[in-house]
């Protein structure tokens, strides 16, 4: 099976015209998972570890763990892994290519960079290496999670779906297991150690006295649309922003191959009132793309809030979207999600090695998160709040004083130089990111 994969993607055969979309038609839906993949029989009741949730966090922690040589269990509630898809799928190639290797059936286009429009309609191009972890790969990530989930089976995970985790067993302080629903049936299962990957809704957390609650200003309300007939150039996303348009947030499109697109907007939880995202979206649409047609409506949230307090519990570990580990500034999450989730892994193996998964073992994975990922975190939350405060005049002037810069030859540092050049008020409002980023640079 094959598809195409705009702009040569490594791997892409053929010269057969297909969008993201007909591919994931082509998806052997039964595709058997090889390993011990959960094929009717009772599961077992005993596992070094169990995951909750098989988005990319989920996978990639369970794939991590069973490759050294631990019992491994991953459930997912929903039926189809990777459906339905929340997500504009956009992620950097760079990135990506650490934890997977790129498969064209998975990869509906290939980016260059990504364009910037800001509300006088002023655009900005960026090439990948400043635009970051949005631009590089749109993925199908109805194809790209079950993918994520094979791999975690043939490391010898243990994968099932249609299984929903609704409590933890919890015993001298510690957490030992889950208990799960499976087709109408309540189990009991053990593990040493659970790992929480259960998204954005994500309960795991609380039942382990973890505060993940989310203030409507912590999260941005999404609408997306996959549609078709949308006829943009298929090498770069491009984003919309402005208080009139996206309030606090922005509208993205992204070329999904053919002309396909997914078209979305988040905004802030706290602008959504009488004007919900989907009216803003809906303007957008009748304005821009009077032509194209929506295939397909997902919503979701997406947190914005930066870190949490703590992500570890005796026993228990909380990965990507769950652990509130997506950027603040573009509500990106499925490279820090795999990211987290690597690190989980292997910090499981050595608990569980070391005989001790109590909160003093697991610190590793607390101290290693935070000294990476949670670094662009803390500096985008930094961004994203005074971003929020832009009104759409601080938007054009900040648009018109980057035109013409040269990005491709820009490192960071001379974009935030460029940009405080032209604004004064910005060094102020950015002053600590502006340190961090110094700091970053002279340390490397
Ligand atoms: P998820 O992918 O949410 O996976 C969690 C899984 O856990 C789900 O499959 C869920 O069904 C399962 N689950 C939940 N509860 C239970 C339970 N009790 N028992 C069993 N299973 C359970 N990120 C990007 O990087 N690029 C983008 O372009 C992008 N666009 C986005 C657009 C929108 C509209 C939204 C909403 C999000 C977007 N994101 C994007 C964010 C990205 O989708 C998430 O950050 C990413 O999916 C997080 O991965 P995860 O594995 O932590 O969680």
């Amino acid at each position: 099976m094959c598809g195409r994969v705009s702009g040569g993607s490594p791997g892409a055969c053929g010269d057969v015209d297909r969008s993201g979309y007909e591919l994931y038609q082509m998806w052997p839906v039964c595709q058997d998972l090889p390993g011990r993949s959960y094929q009717g029989d009772p599961m077992k009741d005993n596992y070094d570890i169990i995951v909750v949730g098989a988005g990319p966090a989920g996978s990639i922690a369970a794939k991590t763990a069973a490759e050294k040589g631990l019992s491994v269990l991953l459930i997912e509630k929903r039926q189809e892994i990777g459906d339905p898809v929340r997500c504009a799928e956009g992620v950097s190639k760079l990135a990506l290519k650490k934890h997977i290797e790129p498969d064209p059936r998975w990869i509906c286009a290939d980016m260059k960079g990504s364009r910037i429009f800001s509300p006088d309609g002023t655009s900005i191009q960026m090439a990948e290496e400043i635009a970051g972890g949005e631009v590089g790969y749109v993925l199908e990530r109805k194809i790209f999670d079950r993918a994520l989930a094979y791999e975690s089976a043939k490391a010898g995970a243990e994968v099932m779906v249609k299984t929903r985790a609704t409590g933890l067993i919890i015993e001298n302080g510690s957490v030992c297991g889950i208990k799960a629903m499976h087709l109408g049936e309540e189990y009991d299962i053990r593990s040493k150690i659970v790992i929480g990957a259960d998204g954005m809704e994500s309960k795991v957390g609380r039942w382990a006295g973890i505060d993940t609650s989310l203030k409507p200003s912590d999260m941005e309300t999404c609408v997306q649309y996959l549609m078709s007939g949308v006829n943009i150039d298929q090498e770069y996303c491009q984003f919309y922003v402005g208080k009139k348009i996206a309030p606090c947030g922005y509208i993205w499109i992204f070329p999904k191959g053919g002309n396909m697109a997914n078209v979305g907007i988040g905004i802030l939880g706290s602008e959504s009132g009488e004007k919900r995202a989907v009216d803003y979206l809906n303007e957008f649409v009748k304005e821009k793309l009077p032509e194209a047609s929506i295939i397909e409506i997902d919503y979701g949230g997406v947190p914005v809030s930066g870190t949490v307090e703590r992500t570890i519990a005796n026993g228990l570990m909380l990965i990507g979207d769950a652990a509130r580990q997506s950027d603040p500034v573009t509500g990106g999450g499925i490279i820090n999600a795999m990211e987290a989730g690597e690190i989980a892994g292997e910090v499981a193996y050595n608990a569980i090695l070391a005989n001790d998964v109590s909160t003093r073992s697991l610190q590793e994975y607390e101290d290693r998160w935070r000294a990476t990922i949670g670094k662009a975190i803390d500096n985008g939350l930094i961004v994203k709040d005074t971003f929020v405060k832009f009104t759409d005049e601080d938007l054009n002037s900040l648009a018109h004083s980057l035109k013409g810069v040269n990005f491709n030859k820009m490192s960071l540092i001379d974009l935030l130089y460029a940009l405080f050049k032209a604004n004064k008020k910005l060094l102020w409002d950015l002053r600590v990111l502006f340190k961090n980023v110094v700091k970053n640079e002279l340390d490397m």
